[in-house]
């Protein structure tokens, strides 16, 4: 099975995940990406889009335009999740080794981490 290619700061989103997002298409990708990420295969940080931005609305010419500096502002998400989990881009490492790692940042410091993501509340419950 090919890794998974998961931009750093989506290893928060996919704990958190609760069904929502930006598209009905966008909801059904992330939930096939789930579905394989239950095999526990190896994910591959990458640097920028992945599998689950490819399927995102404001995933336009390769980058995030979600909002103004959007492309900028999940770059620094991307950097401070680098920093915090102690991960390199073209890292590969099984499912269940980065969800142990994620588990590892209390719910308490992801509005420090994530800022104002819209999505904030799903993952803090
Ligand atoms: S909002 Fe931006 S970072 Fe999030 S999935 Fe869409 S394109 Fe990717």
């Amino acid at each position: 099975m090919d890794a998974i290619k998961l931009r750093p700061h989506h290893l928060l989103c996919i704990r958190g995940f609760k069904g929502k997002g930006y598209s009905e298409s966008f909801v059904e990708n992330f939930r096939e990406v789930m579905r394989r990420l239950e095999q526990n295969p190896a994910i591959e940080i990458v640097d920028g889009g992945d599998e689950i931005c490819k399927a995102c609305p404001h995933f336009k010419n390769e980058k995030c335009l979600k909002s103004e500096n959007s492309e900028d502002k999940v770059r620094e998400l991307d950097g401070m999740v680098i920093s915090k989990l102690k991960l390199s881009i073209g890292m590969k490492m099984s499912y269940q080794e980065v969800s142990n790692l994620v588990e590892k940042i209390p719910k308490s410091e992801l509005p420090e981490i994530c800022g104002r993501c819209e999505w904030i509340e799903y993952c803090t419950k």
